[in-house]
């Protein structure tokens, strides 16, 4: 929703409209409305209704902003959603009620339960590389949970930010749902209100914005954030299956413009001329000779983006480390699957997220020493792969890398088990979110405690006399 600004002719959303658009939402969460577990039910079963019907859109929305693959579009974006709404409308009914909880001695008799309460009018920012997705999951957890709810897209996925602000409005309440569409004018005039929750996605630098505005309000915040997600690759593997894996981790979603897309690879250096030559293998039978061609590959989001990605490509010391792809076409904003290897650990591709198809080797003399390596980057990373068979390694891998998500022998497979929480941990985030996370995300677990008149301890009262404390 924009506002008409008639002597100009375009549309503002400003402070004031920021504040129109809260006090409305504020004044339908106060009517208990959005609490009901009817108009719960009613929001996720709309928000399914407009999946289904709207599915040829979405895709070509999503074909629009970044020729996403339809099938990645289907599964990633429309199923995955699907699946949440689905979830919560099943387990709903069990995530709200009261949880039973312990009492003490002191108490005694007495009862106590944790309610779990919406926790009113709640922010969602969402980024442009799963435009749909990001979106549209955190809001499944703020419906199950009963909050009204703003959602502003991101600008830089232009037709699926209009289709969400269309969508949205069509099938779901209005008085409590909103789409705000815009950039950093109209987020920062949102960011000036009073929120009960944020929930960003995207970039660290903005987190510290949203942070820095949340805290004007005390308003607690999740952040979804991203890093340099590592994968440690053994020699003791079934290589095939791991370079498929790790092929469709990186290059099978969105092009490795996904957080927790495999940012670079270490193995060892006897080992790294044969994963490299199964990587060449596989990347041709899936995309053929000439990726640029290939239809299962999105390309680039912008030129911004295609030119951040070039230079790190191009830089002295890392031009020279490509092993395989590198082509580009600046017309059509594509780069193909490229693997370096041994970049230099001081190159600009291995300070900072790649977030796009390139995909650097790091090799080690011995495995074991990818430990070390992950932990002298300082960051813990979204995610954090390893690829082995040897139990050993498993352990020390579960046991000493601290990044939001680890998975053994796969990559990013774990953001779709919902019984999983999926968020970061120091740079790559704070908070967590999916299936029942998502509701707690948007819930505040409030303390009752019931008592009678019964028991009233004569001890607790003064006057303190000697030796009361110890009858305790
Ligand atoms: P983006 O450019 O879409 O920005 C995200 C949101 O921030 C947008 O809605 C945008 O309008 C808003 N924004 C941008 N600048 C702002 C400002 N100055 N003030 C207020 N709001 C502002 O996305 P991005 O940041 O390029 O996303 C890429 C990053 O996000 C990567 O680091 C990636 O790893 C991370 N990411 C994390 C997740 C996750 O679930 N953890 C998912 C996707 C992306």
């Amino acid at each position: 929703m924009l506002m008409e600004n008639k002597a100009e002719n375009k549309a503002v959303f400003d402070e004031e409209s920021a504040k129109e658009v809260v006090k409305e939402l504020r004044d339908s969460f106060v009517t208990g409305k959005t609490k009901s577990y009817r108009w719960r039910v009613t929001q996720l079963k709309a928000m399914l209704k407009m999946l289904d019907e709207n599915e040829p859109q979405i895709v070509a929305a999503l074909r629009d902003d970044l020729s996403k693959p339809e099938f990645e579009s289907s599964l990633y974006e429309i199923q995955m959603l699907k699946n949440s709404c689905r979830l919560a409308l099943k387990e709903m009914n069990h995530w709200m009620m009261p949880e039973k909880a312990k009492t003490s001695l002191t108490t005694f008799p007495s009862s106590a339960e944790i309610i779990s309460e919406p926790l009113g009018v709640v922010f969602v920012i969402s980024a442009w590389n799963y435009p749909f997705l990001l979106s549209l999951d955190p809001v499944v957890g703020a419906i199950s949970a009963g909050n009204a709810i703003v959602l502003k897209p991101s600008e830089m996925a232009p037709a699926s930010s209009s289709l969400l602000a269309k969508l949205v409005a069509d099938y779901l309440d209005c008085s409590c749902i909103k789409v705000v569409e815009g950039a950093v004018p109209e987020t920062s005039a949102l960011l000036e209100q009073k929120w009960d929750k944020i929930l960003y996605t995207g970039n660290g630098k903005v987190a510290r914005i949203v942070m820095a505005a949340a805290a004007k309000h005390l308003t607690p915040v999740v952040l979804e954030l991203g890093g340099k997600s590592p994968v440690i690759v053994d020699s003791d593997i079934n290589l095939k299956v791991a370079t498929r894996r790790i092929i469709v981790g990186k290059w099978g979603c969105n092009n490795g413009q996904a957080c927790i897309s495999p940012d670079y690879i270490i193995t060892t250096k006897d080992y790294a001329t044969k994963l490299v030559d199964s990587f060449k293998c596989e990347l041709e039978r899936f995309y053929g000779k000439d990726p640029l061609e290939s239809k299962d590959l999105s390309r680039i989001v912008n030129s911004n983006h295609f030119d951040r990605l070039s230079k790190l490509m191009d830089e002295e010391k890392v031009s020279s480390k490509i092993v395989h792809g590198g082509q580009r076409n600046e017309k059509d904003l594509q780069i193909a699957p490229t693997i370096l290897l041994d970049v230099p650990v001081n190159s600009l591709i291995m300070k900072e997220e790649i977030f796009g198809p390139l995909l650097p080797i790091i090799t080690v003399d011995k495995v074991e020493q990818s430990f070390d390596l992950i932990h002298s980057s300082g960051g813990k990373p979204l995610a954090a792969y390893l690829f082995t068979n040897n139990k050993k390694l498993k352990r020390k891998f579960v046991e000493t890398v601290s990044a939001g998500g680890l998975v053994v022998n796969d990559t990013a497979v774990h953001l779709a088990i919902h019984s999983l929480p999926f968020g970061g941990v120091g740079e790559s985030g704070m908070g967590s979110y999916h299936g029942k996370f998502s509701f707690d995300a948007f819930s505040h677990k409030k303390a009752v405690l019931y008592r009678g008149f019964a028991g009233d301890a004569f001890l607790r009262y003064p006057p303190y006399t000697p030796g009361k404390l110890t009858l305790l």
